[in-house]
């Protein structure tokens, strides 16, 4: 698994994590999702990715026991607030409950999950001190666009605006025309989420699956490591697809040990093309 510099912080984070938005929450397909983190972990995907909003909780506590035992200097884990929960207290409280939730002292990495109506400045502040108490490394946000960015990258003093996670996938390629080129130029890590487009993957039958079935098949990869690959070819995008089946979770891993050329790149550009600049996407 390739790891490489996140942004600013300069630690190295595996090029692919494993998100948790939806995995089961009980049964036993909730055994095989905790199963699939630790193998996922074990290949390297060492970065997981939840949210307070996740079951409401549920995925916190889950991802908890599915880590429990693990070293916890091998995982880069990353929380997020509501917007609802932005005020300067409220995000201190929200950070204290995710921890608990997870049975965790710190986090390596704690977002804005997106814009809220309360002032972004008390939010980051909140972020700011989060990191000076030990709650967490870094601080972020997530679903910001460029100018967005840039204002709650203002209200830091003391630590550095770490990332902004951000729908991105084939079909969805917005961020490219301003954010990805502002954030390499700040040096702020891109965080793609939904890589696969949840249920949207490129079919094989259609002219961009055939597309990602050549690329894959000259390399003895799979379509899916080879979207993984494009969507973190440069060296600030990484990107957390969720797997809760360890077939799946074995196979994404196998997309941050492969490179792609030039000429690879250019067909699948082709064949999912960059439309028209816009608003930021989200989910
Ligand atoms: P996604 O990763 O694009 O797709 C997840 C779907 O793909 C699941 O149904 C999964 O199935 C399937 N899958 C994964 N690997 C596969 C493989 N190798 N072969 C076949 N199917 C495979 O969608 P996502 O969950 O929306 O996004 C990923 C993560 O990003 C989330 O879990 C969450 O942590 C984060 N996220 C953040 C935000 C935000 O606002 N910041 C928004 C959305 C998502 P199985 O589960 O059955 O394996």
């Amino acid at each position: 698994m390739q790891s490489k510099p996140f942004g600013p912080t300069r630690v190295d984070v595996a090029a692919i994590g494993q998100g948790t938005w939806d995995i089961p929450e009980s049964g036993v397909r909730l055994n095989e999702a905790k199963a699939a983190i630790r193998r996922g972990v074990a290949l390297g995907m060492t970065h997981l990715d939840t949210a307070e909003m996740y079951g409401s909780g549920r995925v916190e506590e889950l991802l908890g026991e599915a880590i429990a035992g693990l070293p916890r200097d091998g995982l880069f884990i990353t929380s997020k607030v509501l917007p609802s929960n932005a005020r300067y207290e409220d995000t201190l409280a929200a950070c204290e409950r995710s921890l608990r939730r997870m049975k965790l002292d710190y986090l390596d990495l704690f977002l804005l999950h997106w814009p809220s109506n309360h002032p972004l400045e008390g939010t980051m502040r909140a972020l700011e001190t989060l990191v000076e108490q030990g709650k967490t490394r870094f601080v972020g946000v997530s679903n910001f666009d460029v100018e967005e960015m840039l204002e709650a990258r203002s209200y830091l003093r003391r630590v550095p605006l770490a990332c902004n996670q951000v729908l991105y996938h084939l079909r969805e390629r917005g961020i490219e025309h301003r954010l990805v080129p502002q954030a390499r130029e700040l040096d702020i890590a891109i965080v793609a989420y939904t890589p696969f487009g949840r249920g949207e993957f490129p079919r094989a039958q259609s002219k961009g699956g055939a597309v990602l079935e050549s690329v894959a098949a000259k390399h003895g990869a799979t379509p899916r490591q080879v979207v993984l690959a494009f969507l973190t070819r440069e060296p600030h995008l990484f990107a957390i697809p969720k797997a809760s089946r360890i077939a799946h979770v074995e196979e994404n891993a196998g997309g941050g040990d492969l490179r792609l050329d030039a000429a690879d790149c250019a067909a699948i550009d082709a064949a999912f093309p960059l439309r028209a600049d816009g608003p930021l996407a989200t989910l």
